[in-house]
């Protein structure tokens, strides 16, 4: 490719190198972002976005746009999905007033089109059908090898996703399968008339193997849905797994008003659920892993968007701390985000893991679980103040959390 040389290349267009390549030109770099689609674009339906990530739109002036394109809840309500019944709730208005910043949903392309719309405002260079299939590190830089040659930035970052081409320079690990796997269905509002719903609220139905989640988009014109199972052909090593048989399957026992919604899932499109043990050095010389990339958590926590904007801020602040636009130092950068980034994802991963868990017990232990949560206070923030607050730049910033969340597993470097 020729053209320009830049200070940043960023491969992988998704949020994360969206969030990535807006931050770093705000702060006065030339970044250009590679994308191996034919178009930038996202897959997929509703993402919810927590304060911790609304403040940082809001810090980059996107945030009356991201309301005007979502929607505002008011509870995030979590029910049985075997009897329906209200185990717990959280007030997203309270929300609100606690950290400063809404909880909202959107449309994933609402929320990747506003990236992409102030990425091309601000002169991020923004070039298709380019497929990075390599990285080498160069004299203060590091270059990006794809098929129509080689490009050179001081830092490439590396936002290409779950099945990250250069994760394989930090760390030989591989996608650890869950054998969950989503479906997921956005219709108009009217599609839902008569069926007994919350338009105004998320709502996450918690049962044996499954859950469920429903909420409005786009202003309330539109009902998303996300059916999330087990999948017993996927634990008994079948390669052809999480077929709409074993969805109908996997909520047969449920409630009325989760077997109502099933019939509005799209059947023939299904997300296999993976994630991967966290790694603490996201960083090769000037390679920098992003995103899910860095961190692909199981979404139950609904931070992975979110992880992958706040890394963008992150960097991106130190990258103006160090010195202005072009005259960055680097390699102070680089280690201010490796020092904090890896640490918080990691109790990101860890705690979905462990959240899905608790969401998809049987028996007694569902009887434990919805005894503990219906006793839970509407106004007890115990369990995300550590995520919804300010996101920390350093260590010595990085919230507490509960230590029975974040159990030791072993990590590879
Ligand atoms: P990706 O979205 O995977 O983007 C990677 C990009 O890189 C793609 O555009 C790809 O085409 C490109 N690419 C890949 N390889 C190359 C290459 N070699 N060369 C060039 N380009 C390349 N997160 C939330 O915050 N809130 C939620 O509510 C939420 N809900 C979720 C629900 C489900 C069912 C799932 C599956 C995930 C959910 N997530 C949620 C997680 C969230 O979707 C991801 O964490 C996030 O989209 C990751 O963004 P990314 O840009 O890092 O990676």
């Amino acid at each position: 490719m020729t053209g320009e040389s830049h200070d940043v290349v960023v491969v992988g267009g998704g949020i994360g190198g969206l969030a990535n390549a807006l931050a770093l030109t705000r702060k006065g770099l030339r970044v250009r972002v590679l994308e191996q689609a034919h178009r930038f674009g996202e897959v997929g339906a509703g993402l919810q976005i927590a304060p911790n990530c609304t403040r940082i739109l809001h810090h980059w002036g996107l945030l009356d746009e991201i309301k005007s394109l979502g929607v505002l809840p008011e509870n995030i309500v979590m029910k049985d999905a075997v009897d329906g019944g209200v185990l717990s709730r959280l007030d997203l208005r309270d929300v609100e007033r606690r950290y400063g910043f809404p909880y909202m949903v959107i449309h994933r392309s609402d929320l990747h089109g506003t990236l992409l719309r102030a990425c091309q405002r601000a002169g991020v260079d923004l070039v298709n059908d380019v497929t990075v299939t390599g990285y080498e590190q160069a004299d203060g830089g590091a270059v990006a090898v794809h098929a129509g040659g080689r490009e050179f930035g001081e830092v490439v970052l590396a936002a290409d996703g779950l099945h990250s081409v250069a994760r394989r320079i930090v760390s030989d690990d591989e996608p650890v399968s869950s054998a969950y796997v989503a479906y997921r269905g956005a219709v108009p509002i009217e599609k839902v008339a008569g069926l007994d719903v919350h338009p105004k609220d998320v709502v996450v139905y918690v049962g044996p193997r499954c859950h469920f989640v429903q909420y409005p988009l786009r202003h309330g014109e539109m009902f998303n849905q996300v059916a999330v199972f087990e999948s017993p052909k996927a634990l008994a090593g079948e390669a052809d797994w999480g077929t709409p048989d074993e969805l109908d399957g996997a909520f047969a026992a449920t409630c009325d008003q989760v077997r109502a919604g099933l019939p509005l899932m799209w059947r023939d499109r299904w997300w296999r659920m993976f994630d991967r043990e966290p790694i603490m050095d996201w960083v090769r010389g000037r390679i920098v892993l992003t995103g899910d990339a860095a961190h692909p958590p199981l979404q139950y926590l609904a931070q992975g968007a979110i992880m992958a904007i706040e890394d963008a801020w992150v960097l991106s602040e130190h990258v103006g701390a160090q010195g202005r636009g072009r005259s960055a130092d680097w390699d102070a950068a680089l280690a201010a985000y490796n020092a904090v980034r890896p640490e918080h994802c990691r109790r990101v991963l860890t705690t979905a893991r462990a959240w899905g868990n608790l969401w998809h017990h049987d028996g007694e232990k569902r009887e434990w679980r919805n005894a503990v949560l219906r006793d839970r206070d509407v106004y007890d923030y115990t369990y995300v103040d550590w995520l919804f607050g300010p996101t920390a730049r350093t260590p010595d910033q990085l919230p507490p959390m509960f230590p029975e969340y974040d159990t030791p597993r072993p990590m590879t470097a």
